[in-house]
């Protein structure tokens, strides 16, 4: 299917490994010119390297924290027009709520939930004069079916979910849309870091733990980042103008519910 995105200009944050970077690809693969965002440099202008070696699309990479007013101003002094924005970055550490305080709960809320709306407010009325936007936030399954360890995520990206819930049926008449995309358990760095804590917590090698992980979900496995990325492109597309404000569970049907 031709996606209709050639020259279009895209924003991807937390874009030099996993999900983020998937994303960036998918839209490159469909000519689209990306931003890509991370902290950490080196990373990052390897991934920029590879998605302009893969696609020949104008890629530049903008080594920022992006949930912080001078790593929005920088992006978007790299890219101050973008048709789309993947508002993506870290996820918050698990635990017990009882050790969390204030500054924990405040930062959780800044990386999922205000680094994400800071960004729609700042890119959100380009898209509007121009008539056409496109905003993923990828977010996770969590917000559908909670994680009891992860608490911070659970709570902070429901806040996301509920802003964008209203915002999305004002932008989409202008062919304007925001959707969340909910990441089940997906091949990354992040879910390796999750698989040893976790086999740590049950003494078990981390083969072994993964393993376990994998017969859990339905589809025995895994997800592939670029399943996720192509996913994220679609949405982006000249045929996703009808939907917005929509939660999409990428999760090979993990989460049991019939809706
Ligand atoms: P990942 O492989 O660890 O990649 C995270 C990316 O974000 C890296 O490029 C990282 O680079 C960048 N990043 C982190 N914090 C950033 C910040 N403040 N500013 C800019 N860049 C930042 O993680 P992932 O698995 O792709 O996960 C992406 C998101 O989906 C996370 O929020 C995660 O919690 C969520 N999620 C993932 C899964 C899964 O199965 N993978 C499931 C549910 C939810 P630097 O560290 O160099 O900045």
């Amino acid at each position: 299917m031709e996606l209709g995105l050639e020259g279009r200009r895209a924003i991807v944050g937390g874009a030099s490994s996993g999900l983020g970077r998937a994303c960036a690809m998918s839209l490159a693969k469909e000519g689209v010119d990306v931003t890509i965002v991370a902290r950490t440099r080196d990373r990052l202008t390897a991934a920029a390297a590879e998605i302009a070696a893969a696609t020949g699309v104008d890629v530049k990479a903008v080594a920022v924290d992006i949930n912080t007013d001078e790593g929005r101003r920088a992006v978007l002094a790299a890219c101050p027009e973008p048709d789309i924005v993947v508002n993506n970055s870290g996820g918050p550490p698990p635990g017990d709520f009882r050790d969390w305080d204030r500054e924990a709960w405040i930062a959780a809320l800044n990386s999922n939930m205000l680094g994400a709306i800071f960004m729609i407010r700042d890119t959100i009325d380009g898209m509007i004069s121009r008539r056409f936007g496109r905003i993923v936030n990828i977010t996770s399954s969590a917000v559908k079916a909670p994680i009891s360890i992860l608490g911070l995520s659970n709570g902070a990206r429901s806040g996301l979910t509920g802003f964008v819930a209203g915002l999305a049926r004002q932008t989409v008449p202008y062919n304007v849309t925001i959707n969340n995309l909910l990441p089940g358990d997906f091949e990354t760095d992040r879910q390796r870091s999750y698989t040893e804590a976790l086999a740590k917590t049950q003494d078990l090698a981390y083969e072994e733990m993964r393993k376990v992980r994998m017969a859990d979900n339905p589809a025995g496995r895994f997800g592939r980042p670029e399943e996720f990325g192509d996913c994220c492109a679609f949405l982006c597309s000249v045929h996703a103008g009808f939907i917005t404000g929509q939660n999409l569970l990428i999760d090979g049907g993990k989460y049991p519910g019939t809706f």
